[in-house]
């Protein structure tokens, strides 16, 4: 088939069992193209590859590493309209969001280009007279890269940039839904003279190429972004194989908006932490936490602007909010909004909307008068759906903002020290945000959560060495 996007294992572009068709959520009869899915055994073939193909790697040092990433940096920059569109085709995030995601890839592959020759160790003196005692980082092996959906640039680019700064090999596994992103980064990454072996693109279903990837005894390393059942899963299996495990996952992140905050400054935090990327963001504010004395102008605001939001197809250029990621999605959007009512709430918005083209299209929902106890605060949705919940004071904000089974990013609107300090240390999540958006972090710094949110070493910055390299110490006796 002309427009079969194939697997890269062993620096060799190969077909899985069969072909996936690519669809585009804007517009269904947008046909993006075909890709390969992989089985165990290619799988088996790609660890194979990238085991054999590392002790070559790791001889080369850290300079030739940190050329590789500069390059593909460059070429990601270069590319970012071509790879822009194709993301913004499959995955429905509007157009200068999805070039914006690329550069942010591309910034990331520079950045760890400089960590590769950061590389950090220690020498400490022994206890013992002529002996020297160093502590010096080395490569995991073979690490196992499974990422979801809603990045699909960024978030292979910072497993993918940490793991080969630090002499690492990859194999691959992107969504089923945007497999075109991780496509062109791979040949990128190719092209720009990876070794064979060293980074490898398996696509496919997550329940025969993720779960082979779990398995595999040469994989020895899995970093997961992705849903916390899919977490929960792969962190039982890796259990079993002893293997090291990076989880990412879910967030049902609080917004609170103080009696004191700026209105300007609060509603624009909430509109674009609920609800820009179509609110399918593990970091979207989905429960905006408000004081009582604020909340009716909030309230009054914010339903002005998030009505006057303009959803339409990811390429359209007066398009705000793009489409739902899949008909899947949608339905289960759709489903909470019911829920949403018999729970009691004041429903605005989140009706599915007829755009110009065949495509998932929901009006963002403010779901009002809501309670913490409720489903719909509780579950991740993970669409353009927030909960508004009016409370008394600071400690009952705190509190509720606080009562989550997860805790990835949390943000206070407030013009007072008193209540950002507090809520800086007192919220539990794994990043705080003062009169920002939950969602929109910088890539120089780590990444991640508390509680259900998150498991094992942060992502991102110079705290991704943790989970990319192990300690070895090492002792020398002159004689
Ligand atoms: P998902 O869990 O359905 O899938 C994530 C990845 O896991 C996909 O590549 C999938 O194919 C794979 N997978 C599925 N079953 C598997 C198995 N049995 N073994 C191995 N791999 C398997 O998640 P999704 O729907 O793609 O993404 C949405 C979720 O991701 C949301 O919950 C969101 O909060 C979360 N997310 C978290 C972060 C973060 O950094 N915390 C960032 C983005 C998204």
């Amino acid at each position: 088939m002309q427009d079969a996007h194939l697997n890269l294992i062993d620096g060799m572009w190969l077909p899985g069992d069969h072909l996936i068709q690519n669809r585009n959520p804007s517009d269904q009869s947008d046909l993006i193209g075909h890709y390969a899915a992989g089985t165990a055994s290619d799988v088996d073939r790609a660890a194979q590859a990238a085991s054999a193909a590392l002790p070559d790697w790791q001889a080369k040092g850290p300079l030739a590493r940190a050329e590789l990433l500069d390059r593909i940096a460059r070429r990601i920059d270069e590319e970012a309209a071509v790879i822009g569109r194709m993301l913004a085709r499959e995955e429905g995030k509007i157009l200068p969001e999805a070039i914006a995601e690329v550069r942010r890839a591309a910034q990331v592959f520079r950045f760890f280009a400089g960590e590769a020759l950061r590389l950090p160790g220690e020498a400490i003196a022994s206890v013992r007279p002529g002996v020297d005692v160093e502590v010096m980082r080395e490569a995991v092996g073979v690490v196992g890269l499974i990422t979801p959906w809603n990045f699909p640039a960024a978030i292979p680019a910072w497993k993918i940039a940490p793991a080969l700064a630090y002499g690492n090999a990859v194999v691959l596994k992107p969504a089923e839904l945007v497999p075109g992103t991780a496509h062109l980064l791979a040949r990128i990454i190719h092209e720009e003279g990876c070794p064979p072996g060293i980074f490898n693109l398996v696509m496919g279903p997550g329940s025969v190429v993720g779960q082979a990837m779990v398995e595999h005894p040469l994989i020895v390393a899995i970093s997961f972004t992705g849903s916390v059942p899919t977490g929960r899963a792969i962190a039982r299996a890796a259990a079993l194989g002893m293997k090291r495990v990076q989880l990412e996952m879910g967030g049902k992140n609080p917004m609170v908006v103080m009696d004191d905050a700026d209105l300007d400054t609060a509603v624009a935090a909430c509109l674009n932490g609920a609800f820009f990327s179509t609110g399918q963001r593990c970091t979207a504010s989905s429960r905006l936490i408000v004081q009582s004395g604020i909340h009716d102008a909030f309230v009054e605001r914010l339903t002005k602007e998030m009505l006057a939001l303009r959803v339409g197809p990811a390429l359209a250029e007066d398009s705000q909010i793009g489409p739902v990621v899949s008909v899947a999605q949608l339905q289960v959007n759709l489903d909470y909004v019911a829920l949403a009512r018999t729970e009691g709430c004041e429903v605005i918005g989140g009706e599915r909307l007829n755009g110009p083209t065949d495509g998932f299209f929901q009006r963002p929902a403010l779901f009002l008068n809501a309670s913490n106890r409720m489903r719909i605060s509780r579950e991740e949705i993970f669409g353009p759906c927030a909960a508004v919940i009016r409370v008394g004071d600071f400690d009952e904000a705190l509190e509720v903002a606080n009562d989550s089974e997860f805790g990835l990013s949390a943000g206070i609107c407030t013009n007072s020290l008193t209540y950002a300090r507090a809520f800086r240390h007192r919220v539990r999540a794994g990043m705080v945000m003062v009169n920002l958006p939950t969602a929109g972090v910088d890539f120089h710094v780590p990444f991640g959560g508390t509680k259900g949110s998150s498991f094992g070493p942060r992502e991102q910055g110079r705290h991704a060495v943790e989970f990319y390299t192990t300690v070895k110490t090492a002792y020398c006796f002159a004689g």
